[in-house]
């Protein structure tokens, strides 16, 4: 889709369908006049949530700016597994950039999954977090073999996991694949509680919260940055992209690519086995499918990713699509009962090696960038709220490195 003419960023039709999790609304005030800020975050959804966390920790005069209300971009499509395992296999994320860089980068993506629900937890944050294990079954990109020496992998960079063969598997779980990867240290949430909460922990720090107040043009200098609104003007030392796929024009996006998504989640108190209360399921599969269950029994099932990026397309197949991911779950757990309740669909970011990028904007001094592509997109934003400060303090982070542009 075309960069909107009159906007910093692309504008999109982000979602489709009607999400399971209910609208939240932090308090936002109007934005009336020209301001200043040290750090000025444009975006509220999760990314920009967890930006605007850190940053009031950091520094005195942070301001958040959306051009829609607090999570209502892809942050209220996102099904929320929290999960430190990331969609590309250790294994195949070493053929790409070596194994050296792939373990840092899988490690400091669990490191990042268990700082997310200390976080949550000492805020007092009400999001329906529940810690939970993944299980990772063989699937048609890789079969028991594969997923044997993925564990193996992941064990030499020191990360947790059992491998389940076949028999295991169906005794402990009653699934009929050849192999499995049972892992621990994942979790799952309300993507808008947890938003919901970021933000408001922030505003009682000090954070201003303003929307909708729409960027349409960025002026970078090397003494700061000036956000136009079209009506005022917001002077900072420097601003932070949280703008999720809704990517800031002329930022460089050379293997990345923006994909379509689709979920399912059947009405509360669902029949389903007890273990999935536990345990978030996902597949080595392309597409793949997975599924989380709420604290109300609700099962979300997701999946049935498209490379195509077409409101249009998404809005229609709703219907296709959740009869899709409903025989595949009924096909995977014989005898489970599904009564849908909600179906949507969203834009979805993918990354070729599966990393998010986090990063100051080539051109564009004091200006930072947060794209976060990937199933676990919500524990990249977390690591870009921990990345981004301090490279503006002017220290250093041993993982930048990795999620640099490429
Ligand atoms: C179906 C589906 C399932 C998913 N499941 C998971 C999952 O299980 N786990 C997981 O971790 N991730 C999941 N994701 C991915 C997750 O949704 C994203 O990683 C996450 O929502 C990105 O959040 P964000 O804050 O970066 O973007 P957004 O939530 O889109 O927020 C960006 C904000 O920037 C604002 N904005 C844009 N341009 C401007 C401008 N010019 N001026 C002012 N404001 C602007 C927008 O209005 C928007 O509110 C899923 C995604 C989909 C579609």
């Amino acid at each position: 889709m075309p960069p909107h003419p009159d906007s910093a960023t692309a504008e999109k039709n982000l979602r489709s369908g009607s999400s399971v999790w209910k609208e939240r609304q932090p308090p936002c005030s109007v934005l009336i006049d020209s301001i200043r800020a040290d750090i000025v975050v444009v975006g509220a959804g999760v990314s920009g949530a967890f930006m605007a966390h850190a940053m009031s920790k950091k520094f005195e005069n942070v301001v958040v700016v959306d051009r829609r209300a607090p999570a209502r971009g892809s942050t209220a499509s996102s099904t929320a597994m929290l999960q430190f395992e990331i969609d590309t296999p250790l294994t195949k994320l070493a053929d790409k950039i070596g194994m050296a860089s792939a373990a840092r980068a899988w490690r400091r993506s669990w490191r990042a999954t268990q700082a997310l629900v200390k976080l949550v937890q000492a805020e007092n944050i009400r999001c329906g977090l529940r810690r939970a294990s993944t299980l990772y079954l063989a699937g048609s990109d890789m079969g028991f073999r594969g997923l044997e020496k993925e564990n193996r992998a992941r064990h030499r960079a020191a990360l947790p996991g059992e491998y389940l063969a076949a028999e295991k598997l169906r005794e402990i779980f009653s699934i009929d694949r050849t192999g499995a990867i049972f892992s621990p240290g994942a979790a799952s949430a309300d993507p808008v509680r947890l938003t919901d909460g970021l933000l408001r922990r922030a505003i009682q720090s000090g954070v201003r919260l303003f929307s909708p107040v729409e960027i349409k043009k960025v002026m970078a200098t090397p003494h700061g940055v000036t956000l136009d609104t079209g009506k005022h003007f917001i002077e900072a030392k420097y601003a932070v992209f949280c703008t999720g796929y809704e990517l800031l024009k002329d930022v460089p996006r050379e293997g990345t690519k923006i994909t379509s998504s689709w979920a399912v989640a059947t009405r509360p108190r669902a029949n389903y086995p007890g273990w999935l209360d536990e345990t978030l399921v996902w597949e080595a599969s392309t597409p793949y499918l997975y599924m989380r269950t709420t604290p109300d029994k609700r099962l979300i099932v997701g999946g049935e990713d498209e490379d195509i990026d077409l409101p249009s397309y998404r809005a229609r197949s709703l219907e296709r699509k959740a009869g899709r991911l409903t025989a595949k779950t009924k096909k995977l757990i014989p005898g489970i009962e599904l009564s849908i309740g909600h179906t949507w669909s969203g834009a979805f970011g993918e990354s070729e090696d599966g990393l998010p990028i986090i990063d100051a904007v080539p051109d564009m001094p004091n200006c930072y960038v947060v794209m976060g592509f990937g199933g676990n997109g919500t524990i990249y934003s977390l690591i870009a709220s921990q990345i981004v400060p301090t490279l503006i303090k002017g220290r250093t982070d041993k993982d930048a490195d990795i999620f640099r542009f490429r």
